[in-house]
């Protein structure tokens, strides 16, 4: 039997004499790798497109270029200012039924350089402070501060990510397509549907295998249609055999055309329960039309603890439990999900020994935005009739409990690679330092969230992080920022860069920046704060 073998990775095995080896001289600009390249170019080795670069251009990307004959970053780096104690803002609560506009977005504002009395109330974000790659020398910006008089540092870089996705969540119950159908952009295969979640349906979109596993028009695309909605920009997707989108964070989704308003209460079984006090004495039943589960008031336990009369009611699909059908139409875009446009045609009929002339029945979908009232005549047949107000009023309870419709957009990475080894000599110290709390993993400056398990995954809503955070390389793969932060003595004890560190001061005084306001009352100020571990 072969014994696992046990590692420790502990900080406190670390031997001094070993964290920091004195190796080879690194060349800061290595030689070119074309002899016969011009002299008025550059190589930019930021990527391994390896750019050369012409006096006064730009290289593939747009983010390096040569300006008399050295390689510049063309964007400053982005620094954001602490306002207070709690790291900001204001954020819109959602409104029943609206449509929503820039929610829940982190908004941004430029600061004058003046208007800084303290370096220390700074951040130096991933934004524009771009790469080493591949990590052969420490990350671009490793930068020290105090916060709260802890002596602090921030690893920061620009990451390369070509294992990386976004998880798309769109709060509608309309038919968007079977799950594991294929999903498009301006033709290509870029994702895919995956597992519904409650009230919402969810796509995966990008990663590894659309970006480098395909053709290049579909890595192209790929990172096209990852970059703009990563930059909080409108996306055209449309699903194999279902339907078409435009996908932006933070907005109503528009599926086929109609702009989504209203997130379901719940399925049709929850409904029933939240209603059936609200409905009882103003009718007799009450059928809420639901794709997935379709909820029959007198059948419920809801209508059973109210000791409403069964109806006699027949209805079509498969009966789960009591008062709760599955499958009585098919998904669409019609009532709760489903393709019905007439809610009767769900409804087989009624049983004559237990109906009566005169029952009175509710169909609503799951939102309220459909609803119809029916009395059974003489020969038991529902016709439709005016909404009572009573009623009436229910129907409106309902859409109150739907919040807006809006499409999240997370962006999902792996930094468990190289861009460790910018930060440190020894990158499993980096990711066991997280996995411990003594590093903070932010995105932007919006908090990461860790996934558990091996390696460094990071997830972030892109709506938290600043405008225009995410870039690209045409090899192809994702550029988006990434900070590390932690006390100075951790940095040095998990074997950093301990040479390469700067002050705040230092970087405000010597390098092209830009100042923001950062305003998102749920993002912690990232100095001074643990990772998001699951
Ligand atoms: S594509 Fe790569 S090599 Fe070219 S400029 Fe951009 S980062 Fe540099």
């Amino acid at each position: 039997m072969t014994e696992h073998t046990k590692i420790d990775h502990s900080m406190d095995n670390l031997d001094d004499t070993t964290s920091s080896t004195s190796g080879p001289t690194v060349l800061e600009k290595s030689k070119p790798r074309s002899e016969k390249m011009a002299s008025n170019k550059v190589e930019c080795n930021a990527c391994p497109v390896l750019c050369q670069i012409t006096d006064g251009r730009t290289g593939a990307c747009d983010r390096w270029g040569n300006e008399d004959g050295n390689l510049v970053r063309i964007d400053p780096v982005i620094l954001m200012r602490r306002l207070d104690d709690t790291g900001l803002a204001t954020r819109h609560e959602p409104v029943a039924g609206d449509a929503p506009e820039g929610l829940v977005n982190a908004r941004t504002r430029d600061v004058e350089a003046n208007a800084v009395s303290d370096p220390n109330d700074l951040f130096v974000s991933g934004i524009g402070s771009g790469t080493t790659y591949p990590d052969y020398k420490p990350a671009p910006f490793i930068v020290s501060s105090k916060a709260n008089d802890v002596d602090m540092v921030t690893v920061v870089t620009e990451g390369i990510f070509s294992y990386c996705s976004f998880k798309v969540k769109i709060d509608t119950d309309r038919y968007l397509g079977p799950e594991q159908s294929n999903i498009r952009f301006k033709g290509e295969i870029v994702g895919h549907v995956t597992t519904a979640e409650y009230g919402s349906q969810m796509l995966s979109l990008g990663g590894v295998h659309h970006l480098t596993g395909g053709s290049k028009k579909e890595g192209r695309m790929t990172c096209d249609m990852m970059m703009a909605l990563g930059n909080k920009e409108a996306v055209e997707l449309s699903i194999d055999g279902g339907a078409q989108l435009v996908v932006q964070a933070g907005k109503a989704p528009i599926v086929d055309g109609v702009e989504e308003k209203r997130m379901r209460v719940g399925c049709g079984s929850a409904a029933i329960g939240i209603f059936a006090k609200q409905w009882f004495g103003h009718t007799d039943e009450v059928v809420v039309v639901d794709d997935h589960i379709t909820g029959v008031l007198s059948e419920h336990q809801a209508g059973r603890c109210l000791d409403i009369p069964p109806t006699g009611i027949k209805m079509k699909g498969r009966k789960s439990t009591p008062g709760r059908y599955f499958q009585v139409a098919n998904p669409g875009n019609g009532w709760g999900g489903t393709d019905i446009s007439d809610p009767l045609a769900i409804i087989e009929g009624f049983n004559p020994d237990v109906a009566w002339p005169g029952l009175r029945m509710l169909i609503t979908s799951t939102t309220g935005e459909h609803a119809e009232y029916y009395e059974l005549d003489e020969d038991l047949k529902p016709q439709r009739k005016p909404m009572p107000d009573a009623l009436q009023k229910t129907v409106e309870r309902i859409g109150e409990n739907c919040e807006p419709s809006l499409a999240s957009v997370l962006f999902l990475a792996g930094a468990g690679g190289s861009l460790r080894a910018g930060v440190t000599e020894n990158p499993i110290w980096l990711t066991n330092s997280i996995k411990t709390s003594l590093v903070n993993v932010t995105c932007g400056g919006a908090p990461a969230y860790i996934w558990p398990g091996g390696g460094i995954t990071v997830m972030v809503d892109v709506l938290r992080m600043p405008d225009n955070s995410f870039g690209y390389v045409p090899t192809p793969a994702i550029v988006a920022p990434i900070e590390f932060s932690m006390k100075l003595d951790d940095y040095t004890r998990l074997g950093g860069h301990a040479d390469a560190v700067r002050s705040i001061q230092d970087v405000v005084e010597k390098d092209r920046h830009r100042i923001i306001e950062w305003h998102d009352e749920n993002s912690p100020w990232p100095l001074g704060h643990k990772p998001m571990l699951a």
